[in-house]
C-alpha cells in the first residue's frame, strides 16, 4: 500500500535510531512511526481500505501472523515484529510503502495532527493502563510531561482516573495543571516517593515516562499497596528497588511497549469518543532534525509533528 503522509509525529524512538540505540535498526533509514496520511494505493489484493481512504501506522510494521504472540492479539510482542521506521522506512517523507494488513482507518473525528501522536504515545500510554489493569477513580502518578507523560494525563483523566505529575522542571506544573493533574511534584524540591505516599496512601500506577530510570526508582516507593509501576522509557542504569517494599505492598514493576492492533483501534476510538487530543507542536518536514533536537534539549510542549504541505 502506498499512503500520502499527511502528518508524523517525532517520537524519542526516532532519536534512538538517530544514535544508534537499537540493534536490530536497518541503516539508511527513514524514521518516524506516528503516521496518519491517505492512501494513494492501495496495491493488489487490498480490498478493505480504498485510495482516498483516511489511515494511520504504528511501529507495528508487520509481524509473523503465527507465533502464540500474534494469534493473541499481542503481534507488539512478536520476535518476528517489523518495526515501522527501524527495520523498515518511516513517515518522514512524503509517500511511503506500508503493509496493509497493519494500517488501521482513522476515525472521522481525528484530524491528521492530531491523530499522528496516537500513534506511538497515545497508544503506549493506553495500552500501559489497560495492561497495568486500571480502574476508574485510580491514582496515577505520571513521571515526565514530555510526548508520552501529556498523553497520560489526558488518557488517565478521560478514563476516570487521579493524576500527579512529577518533573523535573518547575515549569511544567502550570501545563500539568491545565491538562487535568491534581497534584504537582517538583522532584528536585520534594522527594517524588515521600509526595505520592502522601497523596491519599500513594498512587495506584506509576506510568515512568522519562527516560531516567532514576526517577522511576526515586518514585517507586510512592506505590499504594498493590500498585504497579510501569516502565515506558528505557534510558541508562538499572532499576533499583527495595525487596521488602516489593512484596509487603505487594507491588509490582512492569514495561510496557507500544500496543497491537487491538490496542491501536481502542486507542483512536477512546480518543476520538472521549475528546483526548495531544497538544501539538508543528514543524514542517524540512525542519524534522530541528525537532528532534528540540525534543532532546526538553523544549517542547507535547507532541512535535511533522506537518506535510
Ligand atoms: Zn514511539
Ligand atoms: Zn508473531
Amino acid at each position: 500500500m502506498l499512503i500520502g503522509v499527511r502528518a508524523c509525529g517525532v517520537c524519542h524512538g526516532d532519536l534512538m535510531v538517530q544514535e544508534g540505540a537499537f540493534p536490530f535498526a536497518r541503516y539508511p533509514i527513514v524514521p518516524g512511526h506516528e503516521i496518519a496520511g491517505i492512501v494513494e494505493a492501495a496495491g493488489d489484493g487490498v480490498d478493505w481500505l480504498k485510495r482516498g481512504a483516511r489511515v494511520g501506522l504504528s511501529a507495528l510494521g508487520s509481524s509473523c501472523g503465527r507465533c502464540a504472540a500474534c494469534l493473541g492479539s499481542d503481534e507488539f510482542l512478536c520476535s518476528a515484529l517489523g518495526f515501522t521506521g527501524v527495520t523498515g522506512d518511516g513517515g518522514y517523507q512524503e509517500l511511503m510503502v506500508a503493509n496493509a494488513s497493519y494500517v488501521v482507518r482513522l476515525p472521522d473525528e481525528l484530524g491528521f495532527s492530531d491523530a499522528a501522536p496516537l500513534m506511538c504515545a497515545g497508544l503506549t500510554v493506553y495500552s500501559a493502563l489497560r495492561h497495568a489493569g486500571f480502574k476508574p477513580g485510580n491514582r496515577v502518578g505520571v513521571i515526565g510531561l514530555g510526548g508520552l507523560g501529556h498523553m497520560g494525563v489526558l488518557f488517565a483523566r478521560a478514563m476516570g482516573g487521579r493524576v500527579a505529575v512529577v518533573s523535573t522542571s518547575a515549569s511544567k506544573e502550570s501545563e500539568a495543571k491545565e491538562l487535568g493533574a491534581e497534584l504537582f511534584v517538583h522532584s528536585k524540591t520534594r522527594a517524588p516517593a515521600e509526595a505520592l505516599s502522601a497523596w491519599d496512601g500513594g498512587a495506584n500506577i506509576i506510568l515512568a515516562t522519562a527516560s531516567s530510570i532514576e526517577s522511576a526508582n526515586a518514585a517507586f516507593p510512592g506505590l499504594a499497596a498493590n500498585g504497579t509501576l510501569v516502565l515506558l522509557g528505557a534510558g541508562p542504569g538499572d532499576v533499583s528497588l527495595n525487596p521488602m517494599a516489593l512484596i509487603m505492598g505487594r507491588r509490582r514493576v512492569m514495561g510496557s511497549p507500544a500496543g497491537s492492533r487491538k490496542d491501536l483501534h481502542d486507542t483512536l476510538e477512546f480518543a476520538a469518543k472521549h475528546g483526548v487530543r495531544p497538544r501539538v507542536t508543528p514543524f514542517p518536514l524540512a525542519r524534522a532534525a530541528d525537532a528532534l533536537a528540540q525534543m532532546h534539549e526538553g523544549r517542547l510542549h507535547g507532541r512535535a509533528v511533522l506537518v506535510m504541505e
